[in-house]
């Protein structure tokens, strides 16, 4: 049977695999309250190499989660942001990928395919209206080639690791995501219709669909942009992925991904009402907000574990160039804003973790703290048994804080109807 993915899913990111139960736990809450949200782990390939960690350690994860809990409904495991180079290593344990093409965007064509697909568009020349958008939007064989030159190779490229895949697992035994998030512009709506008809036009059945948005959505802290902008163009990219369905002929539960999707309160109740109105799925993918958690509950579960905290604060603090490099593009740390360390040696386990926890107004939040912290588990990671051992004693602390992080301040935030 082909495997499709439902309406709602939550990409539960778990650096260290030992919060699977706590996740599900809060989407089995949402299901109590009418919420249908399934999980999908998802672990890239960088979080994997910084860990020294595998993606059956993710399956195994998984699967007891699920036994555990005896959840019935939907799961997957995502290999996430997946290429030719590595997706080899993901391939018995995975059953949703996500496949990145964001470095091949711009990248040139073959001058006869992008012949074909100007061919296949034609008709869209001219006024195009999308229905449900007001405004038409005026496409010229100038603009759709710029389109094509920007865009087909990277598609192109995603149906050639797609292939590969299909290949290997056998057609509709996985969840198919293609990814461009992690550039710097935004892709327009009128981009993302001829992203879709090329998705079509190389037979790629994509399912789930991760374009780079309007504003800033950094690691673990909540968006900064312009939320009428946001919102205008969420929108539309509803309904020019409700267009491209029909039009050509791509999976009908086809659904926009959001990635670094956690912490977006801000966004949440347009993203929540939009889909409702329009009955649309949603894939929120998450990472490091489990993370954290862990560090909050360390941070309030007895003196020798904040200690630890702490001291992982301490040399994120030596090494903060060295950890936020690779993640330039999704955060923004104000050095000045940044505790120093012998002002952090006096704070108490409580005010540890409420400088920490992700509630915007609280007197002791601290953003770049956060977000010094978010890119920090790899130093957790080189504890080894020290770090792993910590949560294992304070299983029941932490569990608490992952499982609350997920159901009040994620699901609640998104679906107001969750009482
Ligand atoms: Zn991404």
């Amino acid at each position: 049977m082909k495997k499709t993915i439902c309406k709602y899913s939550f990409g539960v990111g778990d650096r260290f695999a030992h919060q699977g139960e706590a996740q599900l736990n809060a989407l089995m809450k949402a299901a109590n309250l009418g919420v249908e949200f399934i999980p999908v782990w998802n672990k890239s390939n960088r979080e994997h190499t910084n860990i020294n960690s595998t993606p059956n350690n993710v399956r195994v994860e998984a699967d007891n989660a699920v036994k555990t809990l005896n959840w019935k409904g939907q799961y997957f495991v995502d290999a996430d942001h997946i290429n030719l180079s590595n997706v080899d290593w993901f391939m018995d344990s995975s059953d949703f990928f996500t496949i990145d093409v964001a470095d091949f965007i711009g990248k040139e064509s073959d001058a006869v395919e992008i012949a074909d697909f100007l061919k296949v568009n034609e008709k869209y020349l001219g006024e195009l209206q999308i229905p449900g958008i007001d405004e038409s939007i005026s496409v010229n064989k100038n603009k759709l080639k710029q389109i094509a030159d920007k865009f087909l190779f990277a598609i192109k490229e995603a149906s050639v690791i797609y292939k590969y895949i299909e290949q290997k697992k056998g057609k509709g035994n996985f969840i198919p995501e293609v990814s461009m998030d992690e550039v710097e512009d935004p892709q327009s709506p009128v981009e993302l219709f001829f992203i879709l008809s090329a998705l079509s036009f190389y037979n790629l059945p994509v399912q789930t669909l991760a374009p780079k948005f309007t504003g800033r959505f950094n690691k673990g802290v909540d968006y900064v942009g312009d939320l009428d902008l946001f919102k205008k163009e969420f929108e539309q990219d509803l309904l020019v992925v409700d267009f491209a369905i029909n039009e050509f002929g791509l999976p009908e539960n086809l659904k926009l991904s959001i990635h670094s999707g956690s912490d977006k309160f801000s966004i949440y109740p347009i993203i929540g009402d939009l889909i409702k109105k329009y009955d649309k799925g949603i894939h929120i993918k998450t990472a490091g907000t489990t993370w954290l958690e862990e560090v909050i509950g360390l941070a309030i579960a007895s003196s020798d574990s904040l200690l630890l905290v702490k001291q992982i604060y301490y040399e994120a603090y030596e090494k903060i160039d060295e950890l936020a490099m690779p993640y330039a593009t999704v955060i923004d740390i104000d050095l000045k804003q940044l505790p120093r360390p012998d002002e952090v040696r006096d704070w108490s386990g409580e005010k540890f973790a409420n400088s920490l926890r992700h509630i915007p107004g609280h007197p002791d939040y601290n953003l770049n703290f956060r977000q010094l912290l978010h890119v920090a588990y790899k130093l957790a990671a080189n504890r080894g048994s020290t770090y792993t051992t910590a949560l294992q004693q304070n299983k029941q602390i932490v569990a608490k804080q992952v499982t609350e992080n997920i159901f009040e301040r994620h699901i609640k935030r998104m679906f107001k109807t969750v009482k």
